[in-house]
């Protein structure tokens, strides 16, 4: 696996089971450099800094989304990560701007997979064991909040019994495109819970990627364009294509939307 820092390939590879221990001191090497910084990003110099803390041996080069890696160079010796591995040639490593795969999927083998949404990435026990249910054989988790089911024999049928469990596999649902950060009562800084506002106000700006947030450090919002619904002292701030609105709260949202 490679690891990019603020999208900045310092040729860090590791094995993917080594990959939790490359994050963990990358994540506690963030915090070393951090000095009030949100993201990687706003540090000046920061991917170089994480790079060297981390021993990597190679100058950063910007990676575009979803652009192939090169093969890279191990981390040097001494540092308490494992020698990498290159990355298979021509593989990308980044979910880059791919559309999340919602859906029957037609697969080589001649069956079928499955991309079901999970509402706001959060699956409930009874929504598990209906995924463990359907399932023929592999279940693959998304980087888009979802799952997809892997050869199936009948997709279709599969669809419509994860339906009946609130998971729905229909791109025109109301839950695509639908994320929202951890908000209260998880997150000491969210000044709202945004996850059970987002869930009241689903549909809203449907048909465009929504991001609810608890704060202005907006965790977890998709990249490129989305309307970003953050949570203020005083409701809600709706913003849309750099036009702002401000709502009292998540009823005042709803009912203007209608
Ligand atoms: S956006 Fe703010 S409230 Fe939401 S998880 Fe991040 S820090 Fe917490």
């Amino acid at each position: 696996m490679g690891v990019l820092l603020a999208g900045v390939d310092h040729g860090i590879r590791c094995p993917v089971g080594g990959s939790v221990d490359v994050m963990i001191a990358a994540a506690e090497a963030f915090l070393e450099e951090a000095q009030g910084a949100w993201r990687l990003g706003e540090i000046p110099g920061g991917p170089d800094r994480i790079a060297a803390r981390l021993g990597a041996t190679t100058s950063g080069t910007p990676v575009a989304s979803g652009k192939p890696l090169a093969s890279g160079k191990p981390l040097a010796s001494g540092t308490p990560l494992a020698s990498g591995t290159p990355l298979t040639s021509g593989k990308p490593l980044t979910s880059g701007d791919q559309e999340p795969p919602i859906g029957v999927i037609p697969l080589r083998d001649g069956s079928s997979g499955l991309g079901v949404i999970v509402p706001l990435g959060r699956l409930s026990a009874g929504q598990a064991t209906a995924l463990a249910d359907t399932a023929v054989n592999a279940v693959r988790l998304t980087p888009w909040r979802g799952v997809v089911l892997l050869e199936l024999n009948d997709a279709t049928s599969a669809a419509k019994t994860l339906a009946k469990a609130d998971l729905p596999s229909d791109p025109r649902s109301p839950w695509a495109g639908l994320s929202a950060c951890t908000g209260q009562p998880g997150c000491a800084k969210s000044l709202a819970d945004v996850q059970t506002d987002a869930r009241q106000a689903v549909g809203f700006a449907q048909g465009e990627p929504v991001h609810w947030s608890g704060c202005e450090r907006r965790c977890g919002r998709p990249r490129g364009r989305a309307v970003d619904v953050v949570a203020t002292p005083g409701g809600y701030r709706v913003e849309r294509d750099g036009v702002r609105r401000t709502y009292t709260d998540v009823t005042d949202m709803t009912r203007s939307a209608r």
